[in-house]
């Protein structure tokens, strides 16, 4: 299935709330066909001229509950200072180890699963460790994570217990300050 932005669930629909489960290792073809959509769709999304003709809207990552398939698999595309990609599509991706320390996007977080905007800071681990089967280097790594890929992969990783960045904002004070946070720029 060739994903477009009319396949993805949003949160509207109470179905996006909904947990994903750890899939069998090693990967069955159906699983390795969702991760190669994920993939294909973020990978693309940033394309003006294809998200343009094929109905994407631009991601640095996406995850199967998104897509309806309560499962965890997720796919991550972002870019070094260099311009050069960096990706991932992970299955059963694990946080085993993070920093006290916290960290928030200046401009805050998007999601393709969310159309309102949500205003304030999204705190979340400044460095975390994170375990998992890549299938692009067919094994389990682990990756050491902090600045923005790891707020996408805590982003993405979220998806799978059915929370949105915006479950995070703090509801009474939503621009709380926390002054030992690192701010990405
Ligand atoms: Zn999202």
């Amino acid at each position: 299935m060739k994903i477009n932005y009319g396949h993805i669930l949003k949160d509207h629909d109470d179905t996006i709330r909904q947990k994903s489960k750890k899939v069998d290792l090693p990967l069955s073809e159906e699983n390795r066909q969702t991760l190669n959509n994920l993939l294909t769709y973020v990978r693309n999304s940033t394309d003006p001229e294809l998200s343009e003709k094929e109905n994407l809207r631009p991601a640095v990552g996406i995850a199967a509950p998104q897509i309806g398939i309560f499962k965890q698999l997720l796919a991550v595309v972002i870019h070094d200072e260099n311009g050069n990609p960096i990706e991932y599509a992970l299955a059963n991706p694990r946080i085993v180890s993070h920093s006290v320390q916290n960290a928030y996007l200046k401009s805050g977080e998007g999601c393709l699963s969310v159309e309102d905007v949500h205003e304030g800071y999204v705190y979340r681990h400044a460095r975390i460790c994170v375990k998992g089967y890549d299938l692009l280097v067919d094994k389990e790594i682990t990756i050491q994570a902090e600045g923005f890929l790891a707020i996408v992969l805590q982003h993405e990783i979220d998806h799978f217990n059915g929370i949105l960045f915006y479950d995070r904002i703090h509801k009474d004070d939503p621009w709380k300050e926390d002054p030992k946070a690192v701010v990405i720029e």
